[in-house]
């Protein structure tokens, strides 16, 4: 629509309502504000690029937000509402007259019961190319009277981690658009990874966007996500619902996803528990000597179908056997590995500690191999204490027991 029409008849653009829902008791905790227009009795268009074109006037946008957010507080405040309003903020805009005339506006309601608290500004990162101090100066202003701060839009590219955690946001708002297709392990989860550590570290709620279907809402679910937006849940509309709109397919769900959780949880105890009898059956059968390569190859024989990759190590990380390799079907050794170190990859130490003080055998987490860029497990088994043996298990094998994966 062309920004002059929407100017014009401007006393017909509305807020539209996403509810956003919590986790914890499965109810709307509030809504992000989106911006409308009602152009027929029954048409109504989205002002999103109205708003993001840089090239309407910044007097327009402004003026056209005020009218949107004036509408919200109205209708908030008349129904005596107490959930989050997230209402969308461009960082540009806000700091032109340092974010005055909002906070004004949100001020005038406050005698009709609002409480700041309950207000989020949504701000998209990346937009803002200006000075991260003005920026940060600004949301300290709002904070003092406790509004909050979202930070959104920033699942896709462009991450920046480092700017995030310095505006230290009261929410993080992450995009699972990204996860459009599957549910498989991809780069695109390393960033959302990385931005759930992030909110963790720096004490944000993680607030995941987008969720268009069960898959998402369970990657939401399992990455720590304590509130979920999207259309699997609420298409945006013009009215507020009741708080518990969504609470029995949210709590079918989590039956579910609880359940399959469960059940890859006790599959991984149980190839544990086999791994690790396997390997003490063959400890008892093949004593381990000096030559650690001669042992590896009589436990090569016995994981032929499973593992692709044998190797020990001591408790410091370095490697003390060959390489036992499985190439084109054979089992081949690599002599070139010995005295390699591997106390530098993650979770290596940690995992010789346990093995240490429990003196059992570990399973790690799924993760890419570095060589074969291949979906592996290690499974790992203190020998004694100084002598740790790493069984890379195939991806072939996981794949045929699905829960493995
Ligand atoms: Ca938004």
């Amino acid at each position: 629509m062309d920004p002059l029409d929407i100017m014009t008849n401007i006393n017909k653009v509305i807020p539209y309502y996403q509810a956003i829902f919590s986790a914890d008791r499965q109810t709307i905790i509030g809504y992000e504000v989106l911006g409308r227009i009602q152009v027929d009795k029954d048409i109504v268009h989205s002002l999103g690029s109205f708003f993001q074109d840089e090239t309407v006037p910044d007097e327009y946008r402004l003026e056209v937000e005020m009218v949107i957010i004036n509408k919200v507080l109205a209708s908030y405040t008349k129904g005596k509402k107490d959930f989050l309003l997230f209402i969308n903020q461009n960082a540009h805009l806000l700091l032109l007259d340092q974010g005055e005339a909002l906070l004004e506006l949100f001020l005038s309601y406050v005698p009709n019961g609002l409480k700041l608290d309950n207000i989020v500004l949504e701000l998209e990162e990346h937009v803002y190319k200006g000075d991260i101090e003005h920026m940060q100066n600004l949301i300290n202003y709002y904070r003092t009277y406790g509004i909050q701060f979202a930070v959104s839009n920033i699942g896709e590219s462009g991450t920046n981690l480092d700017r995030i955690g310095r505006l230290s946001p009261n929410i993080i708002k992450v995009d699972l658009q990204i996860l459009r297709l599957s549910y498989e392990i991809g780069p695109q989860q390393d960033v959302l990874f990385s931005l759930a550590v992030l909110s963790r570290k720096i004490g944000a709620t993680l607030l995941y966007e987008n969720i268009e279907a069960s898959f998402q809402l369970q990657y939401a679910w399992r990455h720590g996500g304590r509130y979920y937006q999207g259309f699997y849940l609420h298409a945006p509309g013009p009215e507020f619902l009741p708080m518990d709109y969504a609470k029995v397919k949210l709590m079918e769900k989590f039956r579910h996803f609880i359940r399959y959780e469960k059940r890859k949880l006790e599959a991984i105890q149980l190839l544990t528990e086999m791994l690790q009898g396997k390997v003490q059956h063959l400890l008892g059968k093949f004593e381990i000597r000096e030559d650690l390569d001669l042992w590896l190859h009589h436990i090569g024989k016995a994981f032929s179908d499973i593992s692709f990759r044998i190797y020990i190590c001591d408790e410091n990380g370095f490697q003390l056997s060959s390489n036992l390799v499985k190439i084109e079907g054979n089992w081949k050794m690599q002599p070139e590995y010995k005295m390699n170190n591997w106390s530098w990859r993650p979770y290596f130490l940690e995992y010789v500690m346990k093995m240490r003080l429990e003196r059992k055998g570990l399973l790690s987490d799924v993760y890419s191999d570095i060589e074969s860029g291949e979906t592996v497990r290690t499974f790992s088994y203190p020998i004694n204490h100084e002598q740790y043996v790493y069984i890379d298990l195939a991806y072939d094998f996981l794949y045929e027991k699905e829960d493995l994966l």
